[in-house]
């Protein structure tokens, strides 16, 4: 795979209309097929292998650099492998460097704010990688799949949970995602994008393996129910949230190990990408670093 490709090739450009169709969840890296399955998956294994350890460089450099931040938004249907995503994608970073926050159902602390409140809580300090499994997206998906999660976060005034209040959402994230740009953190959102037939492959996987039944709950299987509301909201909100501040990537997901060496690379190239230094040594700086280095010599 090469780098601006692959960015290319699943990022979803701003303005421009949006189609969930046009997207392929069995799509893989093409060209490798003649040498049979496992080479197109050793293959992916090597970019991977390749991009985590620039990936740990990268994050490294943002850490010492520390004026900016990098925000991961993870968005996808029950057992597309958000978990194993961002487990793979992360494990060579620095533990110290990256921060991931898991979001459920909301408390009835959270409801009784703003819907973006419990969110900023989370926003990853200056040098760190945060990683939001689930997010404030889930504010226009879940919820207007169901709106009766709104709660207390219904409209004021007997207003309807229309077009308009959904329009309404999407410029409050638009805003709040402009606003964490102007403020030095870049925002990079991925869709895992599974197909009906492997989610369902996946779904058999965890009542057949009894390792892996813990993983299984029967409302993911009432979710399934509602796959064309879920992918109607997809759509409406990524095409209306993928902006040059905090653009959408639609991951192929049928297969992990596309997903995983897709994901590495867009994070990989974006910090790479950044305007980053070492924190430059001041002559005063280089002075004390000399008279440190003659008091170690003289013991
Ligand atoms: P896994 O199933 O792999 O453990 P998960 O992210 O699906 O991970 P669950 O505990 O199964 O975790 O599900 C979390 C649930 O919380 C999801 O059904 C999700 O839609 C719901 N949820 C998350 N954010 C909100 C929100 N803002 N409002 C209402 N429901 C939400
Ligand atoms: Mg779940």
């Amino acid at each position: 795979m090469i780098r601006k490709d692959v960015i290319d090739l699943f990022r979803v450009a701003p303005g421009k209309k949006f189609r969930l169709k046009d997207h392929n969840p069995g799509w893989k890296q093409e060209g490798f097929e003649d040498f049979g399955k496992d080479a197109v998956k050793e293959r992916a294994e090597e970019v991977l292998a390749r991009s985590l350890a620039d990936l740990a460089a990268a994050q490294e450099l943002l850490y010492a650099d520390g004026r900016q931040s990098v925000l991961l938004v993870f968005q996808a249907m029950d057992a597309a492998g958000k978990d194993g995503t961002i487990k793979h994608v992360m494990s060579g970073v620095n533990p110290q460097g990256c921060q991931v926050f898991s979001f459920k159902k909301p408390s009835a602390e959270d409801l009784a704010h703003n819907f973006l409140w419990r969110y900023t809580k989370c926003l990853p300090e200056r040098g760190r990688i945060g990683i939001f499994n689930r997010s404030y997206y889930e504010d226009v998906l879940v919820v207007k799949v169901h709106p009766e999660l709104l709660g207390r976060n219904a409209p004021r005034d007997g207003d309807k949970v229309g077009k308009k209040f959904w329009e309404g959402r999407y410029e409050d994230i638009n805003a709040f995602e402009r606003h964490l740009a102007r403020n030095g953190t870049v925002v990079l959102k991925f869709f895992l994008n599974v197909s009906k037939d492997e989610q369902k492959r996946r779904f058999l996987e965890r009542l057949d393996r009894p390792e892996k039944n813990w993983k299984f709950s029967p409302s993911d299987l009432a979710e399934r129910g509602y796959w064309d509301d879920y992918m109607r909201a997809y759509e409406d909100a990524i095409a209306a949230t993928s902006t040059d501040a905090a653009p959408w990537y639609v991951v192929p997901a049928d297969y992990k190990w596309v997903t995983r060496a897709v994901v590495a690379d867009v994070v990989t190239t974006t910090i790479r990408g950044l305007d980053l230094a070492y924190p430059e040594v001041s002559p005063e700086q280089k002075k004390l670093l000399a008279e440190a280095r003659k008091k170690l010599d003289a013991e």
